[in-house]
């Protein structure tokens, strides 16, 4: 942000419209960056000392920020306070998924204080992931200080969320079609709730919290239960297409000779990368977490068959996306994590060879470092984001509003 826009109002905005502006960027730096002192405040918010000592203090009223006395560090001068995102704000995370859902409580900076991912029957029903949500709360908020305020409810669905009436369009893996889920689980949890595709919330996740940091050309793409899923930053800005629908990259068609995909189409990239078909080649079913102890035991020659398979299928994705993008990083996570991780001489060499000229080559092709935290982080940030644009108007709900 530059610095002009802050402190010198545009024509036609009120002290207020500042202030909130202001409030608005001192609590988003403090959560995407972690604790900051109150002068690299100043310095990058571009305002002056005063202003960010009484925008911190509100702040620091309201319950959203801490402010501790730094360890002295030798150097002359009094040492400037240290602002650090307060432990008792949380978010609510929701992930439904093919025979998993995972809920999650998440405090601003991304930290994931509690997270529990639980099998279920496939095709879980909406009326029971919202079920299941509010039975999560009741059980763990009693656990947390009297002091804890839920800012809200962030649902990451595997599948197509219109963006204007938050409605889960299609989620063909969990056989829903036209559900209006965030409302489904505002009910059950008396949370402000907000849904939206799982992959955009991953890469999300990872360009403010991980692998994706720093870095304005991104392709993202995540290996579930559920399939692939994916998303881009494109010079610096989440890309989303018409009504939010775009970067569906596990339907990018890769085989015509294929299989059929739950989309209804055949061939896509997640009919050939897939975590179901290692749980095919081994007769049974292996959590996304427990891939990488799987891949590094002794592989039989069927699944070692299968990991090349898919290996060489992710790499024809990648360089097809890369003809496209042009990307700096791609960054890859959960089964597609670790794939790259038991085959990444084998996708590196695949990707340099398939793609176009030279933009296969020097591509950094690396694995997602927030793991399961992910996407309950990308979740929470839809919960946070109020928060974050008008920290002092966005109402907080505490322990006693939610369960009595
Ligand atoms: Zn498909």
């Amino acid at each position: 942000m530059s610095e002009e826009t802050h402190e010198r109002a545009p024509r036609g905005s009120t002290n207020e419209e500042t202030r909130q502006r202001n409030l608005s960027l001192i609590l988003s730096t403090v959560h995407a960056q972690g604790q900051q002192t109150r002068s690299d405040l100043t310095s990058v918010s571009g305002l002056n000392r005063s202003t960010v000592l009484a925008l911190v203090g509100e702040l620091v009223e309201r319950g959203l920020v801490v402010e501790s006395q730094p360890v002295p560090d030798g150097r002359a001068g009094r040492p400037s306070p240290v602002v650090s995102p307060s432990d008792d704000v949380l978010a609510l995370s929701v992930n439904p998924d093919v025979e998993a859902v995972t809920f999650a409580l998440v405090g601003l900076g991304g930290n994931v204080r509690m997270r529990e991912s639980t099998m279920t029957p496939p095709h879980l029903a909406p009326a029971h992931v919202a079920q299941r949500a509010r039975e999560f709360l009741e059980r763990n908020l009693p656990e947390l200080p009297p002091s804890t305020r839920l800012v809200g409810a962030g649902v990451a669905v595997p599948g197509l969320v219109d963006a204007r009436d938050d409605r889960v369009v299609m989620a063909p893996n969990l056989g829903w079609s036209k559900v209006p889920l965030a409302a489904i689980i505002g009910d059950a949890t008396g949370l402000p709730v907000t849904s939206a595709n799982d992959a955009s919330l991953g890469v999300l996740a990872e360009s403010l919290f991980g692998a994706g940091r720093d870095c304005d050309n991104l392709i993202y793409l995540n290996g579930s239960t559920s399939g692939v899923g994916g998303g881009v930053i494109s010079d610096g800005s989440l890309v989303r297409g018409v009504n939010g629908f775009g970067t569906e990259l596990g339907h990018i068609l890769l085989n015509r000779q294929g299989e059929q995909c739950a989309c209804g189409r055949v061939g896509c990239l997640e009919t050939e990368v897939n975590v179901r078909r290692i749980w095919h080649v081994l007769g049974r079913t292996v959590a996304i977490d427990e891939l990488d102890d799987l891949y590094a035991g002794d592989a039989s020659p069927a699944l070692a068959a299968e990991l090349d398979h898919q290996a060489d299928a992710l790499a024809a994705g990648i360089a097809s996306l890369a003809c496209i993008f042009a990307p700096e990083r791609v960054v890859l996570g959960g089964h597609v994590g670790a794939l790259l991780e038991a085959r990444s001489d084998r996708i590196h060499a695949e990707v340099e060879r398939l793609a176009f000229g030279p933009l296969g080559i020097g591509i950094s092709i690396v694995r997602n470092s927030l793991r399961a935290r992910m996407m309950p982080i990308g979740a929470a940030e839809l919960a946070f984001a109020p928060l974050l644009r008008d920290p002092a108007r966005t109402i907080l709900y505490s322990v006693g509003d939610l369960i009595g």
